[in-house]
């Protein structure tokens, strides 16, 4: 009997992409394996952290990386890292830290993730307007607008990483290199492309975080915090558990410029610890990832969303259409007259297994099959349960 079955719990059919309050994406075999043989054994996370260091810096083009409990914290920790630098008492004090301890955020780029940033003890500090989300104008921030709004008191410049942003990213990060404010990019659910696993940092950002839960297909509490060298080692310094002895303790090499200063106390992000099981597997599911090829990845999407739509063509009143260009193929199936489609929503919701789409475009009458999440093995029972959701 499935341990699932044995506790009573269900799981439910993931049609909606790789969103973490479902889970994430599940994991491939190779890497429940590498989870499983870390979950054996007793390691120095230290040195796992220091060759996770080294495999994500030739991964990512960085001086230096980490394994993280996910994006969300990886964003804290790059914030506690701007605030504290390798300042050992700067870093106790946080998050009650006295200035520099403020991040530029541009209004556009704010988010729910904003919060992470400031449980480092960060204030947020917003810039610009939102003319173009609001419709009320065409423009975005200025470079005066952000060389005006540094000041001794900035410890960072927060980028949200999307497609519409990324362009703007080269000159921000050199008019904030100029005045030595490092740019915390939030990448976490821009892959693919896998490109952006460089392309980003190469742009200029000092910290970038992904998420290892989604594309990546890693451990759901795992992502990743890379950049520069003096940061990624605070980082660390500020997540890793301190409780050593200065005599008996040789620091790894990342850590070492730092150490050199003493030791440490447990740091803000010591509750964000990575454990040995997420750290391998997110390194065996980034060797995976990064081994794949985009266009082979949306191909095989793409046969499996046809056959969706295939199941759901001559039903009166439904349109399914294969949307490309985006990270990922989506299916778009539109209902007619538009409310049937919230009602679907909650009879997929209701089938045993509980069934999840995409809602993002409910209100216009269309449900999204995100397949990134989606078992194969699980489609005919996804495009069965859909025709009979919008047909009933
Ligand atoms: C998913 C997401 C995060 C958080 O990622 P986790 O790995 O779940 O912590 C942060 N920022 C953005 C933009 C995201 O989409």
């Amino acid at each position: 009997m499935s341990v699932l079955a044995r506790l009573g719990l269900s799981r439910c059919i993931n049609a909606a992409g790789t969103l973490t309050r479902l889970g994430g994406k599940p994991m491939a075999a190779e890497v429940i394996a590498a989870m499983a043989e870390a979950a054996r054994v007793s390691i120095d996370i230290a040195a796992l952290q220091q060759f996770a260091s080294e495999r994500l810096a030739r991964l990512l083009g960085a001086e230096a990386g980490m394994v993280t409990t996910g994006a969300s914290a990886a964003l804290t920790l790059a914030a506690a890292a701007s605030i504290a630098r390798d300042d050992l008492a700067r870093m106790a004090a946080l998050p009650f830290c006295p200035p520099p301890n403020e991040i530029l955020l541009p209004r556009t780029h704010r988010s729910m993730y904003s919060h992470a940033l400031a449980a480092a003890g960060a204030r947020l500090v917003d810039l610009g307007h939102n003319d173009r989300g609001t419709g009320a104008g065409v423009r975005g921030l200025d470079a005066w607008e952000i060389a005006a709004a540094i000041t001794p008191a900035t410890a960072a410049f927060a980028f949200a990483a999307t497609a519409e942003t990324i362009p703007s990213l080269p000159a921000i990060a050199a008019l904030c290199r100029a005045r030595g404010i490092p740019v915390i990019v939030d990448a976490a659910a821009q892959l693919p492309p896998r490109d952006n696993l460089r392309l980003l940092l190469a742009m200029g950002a000092d910290l970038i975080a992904f998420s290892g839960g989604k594309a990546i297909g890693g451990p759901q509490a795992s992502g990743i915090l890379a950049g520069r060298a003096d940061l990624v080692a605070s980082a660390l310094a500020q997540q890793l558990d301190m409780d050593i002895r200065a005599e008996g303790f040789s620091p790894p090499p990342l850590l070492r410029p730092m150490f050199a200063k003493g030791i440490p106390q447990h740091g803000i992000g010591r509750g964000f610890k990575a454990g040995k099981e997420e750290i391998v597997g997110l390194l065996v599911a980034l060797d995976r990832f990064a081994a794949g090829d985009d266009a082979t990845d949306a191909a095989a999407l793409q046969a499996r969303l046809r056959a969706i739509a295939a199941r759901l063509a001559g039903l009166n009143s439904v349109r399914a259409e294969l949307v490309e260009g985006g990270r990922v193929p989506v299916l778009a199936v539109s209902v007619d007259p538009p409310a049937r489609a919230a009602e679907a929503v909650l009879g997929l919701k209701a089938h045993d297994p509980p069934i999840h789409v995409g809602e993002r475009r409910v209100a216009e009458g269309t449900l999204l099959v995100d397949p990134q999440s989606l078992l194969a093995e699980d489609d005919a029972l996804l495009a069965a349960a859909l025709a009979a959701a919008l047909t009933g």
